[in-house]
């Protein structure tokens, strides 16, 4: 097996805004991992304001400790690789979701399967969301209306700066869009215990289908505060990263659902654990991404169409490239992703 990095900068059509940055690209470190005129492809995005994690970072991760660990295995070898990844280094989980998918991509190109069918999935169509930019109580209520025509049925819309002016700016969403289409919140950490418990409170009017991440990713107590105090789903994002952090949430209470993305547990295998892991203990889940292309969201999607989560999936982000650096993989149509029918991640190389 020969593992390859590449660094690659993909176009957006729409600028994406949060409260902590603009990105008009979404950075990646894509790993290819060959073996004969096989190619397996991971990605590790860039994610500087929750991971920590650089594309130089990543790229040293896999290129260093992780290549490593790797050598001398076989493709056969798949189990011990994935627990290799995993051991190679503290942290770098994206350069470790990188490697982990490019190992199960490759391996399901070995035995002439999707990645999703190696998975033990049937289903080739699964659902997401879509976030809208952050803006004014008008841009937020244009945009709403205009992801409905787009074809999505469930919006995100990110708070967590002011709590009043937060409260506005959904309540005109949710008189935007109407009382058709589902709406969920993320507050990204922004808030206090008191200004969540408030927010939160006002809104119940609203039909909010779940507010993730309220407070701080290490206040358990003050996330289970605001939890015991509202009828709205908790969601727990950046709280967990791997088992540990779940078990934390699990035993403060903390949550009533987590979101699983595969740049901040390490990849496939450590994300079925988190899965069946809060399945086991009554915790609701749903997957999402960081800003990552068709190869990142195409291993999520491929996840959740074989361990099935309790909400519709936070994978939009590829939507949102006018370019992709690869060819081939998932398709989106509205809120559908179509799952490829051809081997893997469907991917058939990099766009030159
Ligand atoms: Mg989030």
């Amino acid at each position: 097996m020969k593992l390859t990095t590449h660094l690659v900068s993909s176009p957006l059509h729409t600028p994406f805004i949060t409260a902590l940055r603009t990105a008009t690209h979404a950075e990646s470190l894509l790993v290819e991992i060959t073996d004969g005129d096989l190619s397996g492809w991971g990605e590790a995005p860039q994610v500087w304001k929750v991971t920590g994690d650089s594309l130089a970072g990543s790229q040293a991760c896999v290129e260093g400790p992780i290549a490593t660990a790797l050598d001398g295995l076989g493709p056969d070898d798949l189990t011990e690789a994935l627990r290799r990844v995993q051991n190679a280094a503290a942290g770098n989980f994206g350069a470790k979701a990188a490697v982990d998918i490019a190992l199960h991509d490759l391996a399901a190109r070995r035995h002439g399967q999707t990645l999703h069918g190696f998975l033990g999935s049937t289903v080739d169509v699964v659902r997401t969301d879509v976030t809208l930019s952050v803006g004014d109580a008008e841009a937020l209520a244009a945009a709403g209306r205009a992801r409905v025509a787009d074809g999505f049925d469930v919006l995100k819309v990110k708070v967590g700066t002011d709590a009043k002016a937060d409260v506005e700016r959904v309540r005109r969403v949710r008189e935007a869009i109407g009382p058709g289409a589902t709406l969920r919140l993320d507050a990204n950490q922004g808030w206090s215990r008191r200004d969540a418990v408030n927010a939160i409170r006002a809104l119940e009017d609203c039909d909010i289908e779940l507010v993730e991440q309220p407070v701080e990713a290490a206040d358990l107590e003050g996330m289970a505060w605001v939890t015991d105090r509202v009828s709205t789903p908790i969601l727990a994002d950046e709280s967990v990263y791997g088992v540990r952090d779940l078990v934390n949430v699990i035993r403060h209470g903390a949550a009533d659902m987590v979101n699983v993305k595969l740049a901040k547990c390490g990849g496939l295998a450590p994300a079925r654990t988190l899965l069946e892991l809060a399945r086991s203990h009554g915790i609701r889940t749903i997957v999402g991404s960081m800003m990552e292309s068709h190869v990142g969201v195409g291993a999520a999607a491929a996840l959740v169409s074989a361990y099935p989560t309790s909400a519709v999936n936070d994978l939009d982000a590829a939507w949102w490239l006018r370019e992709a650096p690869v060819a081939g993989g998932i398709r989106y149509e509205g809120s559908l992703i179509h799952l490829p029918s051809t081997p893997g991640l469907g991917v058939t190389g990099l766009v030159s």
